[in-house]
């Protein structure tokens, strides 16, 4: 190899994770937006577009993966079965309307169903948590629309009441925002939710935020660290795979065989 390929490999591998061996673990993927950034969002790597995720939904399939949603993981553990080898799980962050309308059709023509994480005072209304002037005002899924993702299999799950940052909450809010968004969430789609994913990932190394967690009766919280998740690890801090909307398909690659695509 002449002097510029090995500077192009070195340059390559300070990037990119190839060079890593396969990471075992459960790939959970985590997902916020599907379908285009309107004009004004600087926000753009949180938007997957619908051709992207369709390509890589035949990826999984061409490679003999299974979707799970975090309930069925949970239930599986709970009873002491192991999960399917190639178990995978479709999370969704915050309950975008663009979730229902771009990402259903595609997970229906595949057969996949996923996991979302509803932040509750939003439903109906819109991501008022978002700055303005980083992401435009998107229109959130309705209390009817949450019931046909949870109609077509997908597990409903709490992100809670205001996309808060639970460790800047006094510890009895903070208890609200975990304890009340299930309580709703279980009166409206008749349904206790099992799955809860911190917001930011910010309390998911914090043993009072977790042990509030497991008390209101969830079985699972997904953080924002990067990686496999570990099941036989603690349940209330797993990590996931962010798919980014600029991320390649070499990316995603990386993604599913390493844990993380890029440093
Ligand atoms: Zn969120």
């Amino acid at each position: 190899m002449g002097a510029v390929g090995g500077l192009a490999v070195l340059g390559v591998s300070a990037r990119w994770n190839w060079w890593r061996p396969r990471a075992a673990g459960l790939p959970i993927l985590m997902y916020h937006k599907v379908g285009q950034p309107p004009a004004g969002s600087t926000l753009k790597k949180l938007w997957v577009s619908v051709e992207v995720f369709r390509w890589q939904m035949a990826y999984l399939k061409r490679h003999g993966y299974t979707p799970l949603t975090l309930r069925g993981v949970a239930e599986r553990v709970a009873e002491g079965r192991s999960l399917p080898d190639n178990g995978i799980v479709l999370t969704f962050d915050d309950g975008y309307r663009n979730n229902l309308e771009n990402a259903l059709p595609v997970l229906r023509e595949f057969g996949f169903p996923a996991t979302i994480y509803i932040v509750v005072n939003a439903v109906g209304r819109d991501n008022f948590w978002h700055d303005p002037s980083s992401e435009t005002r998107l229109p959130m899924l309705s209390w009817e629309e949450v019931a046909i993702l949870r109609d077509a299999g997908w597990d409903i799950g709490s992100h809670t009441l205001t996309h808060c940052r639970l460790t800047r909450l006094p510890l009895s809010e903070a208890e609200k925002e975990i304890v009340e968004s299930r309580r709703i969430l279980e009166e409206k789609l008749g349904m206790a939710p099992v799955s809860f994913a911190h917001p930011y990932g910010d309390g998911a190394d914090n043993g009072d935020i977790r042990r509030l967690i497991q008390k209101a009766g969830y079985a699972t919280a997904c953080s924002v660290h990067r990686g496999k998740a570990d099941v036989s690890g603690s349940p209330y801090c797993l990590k996931r795979i962010f798919v980014r909307g600029d991320d390649t398909r070499w990316d995603f690659h990386l993604h599913l065989t390493r844990g993380q695509a890029r440093f």
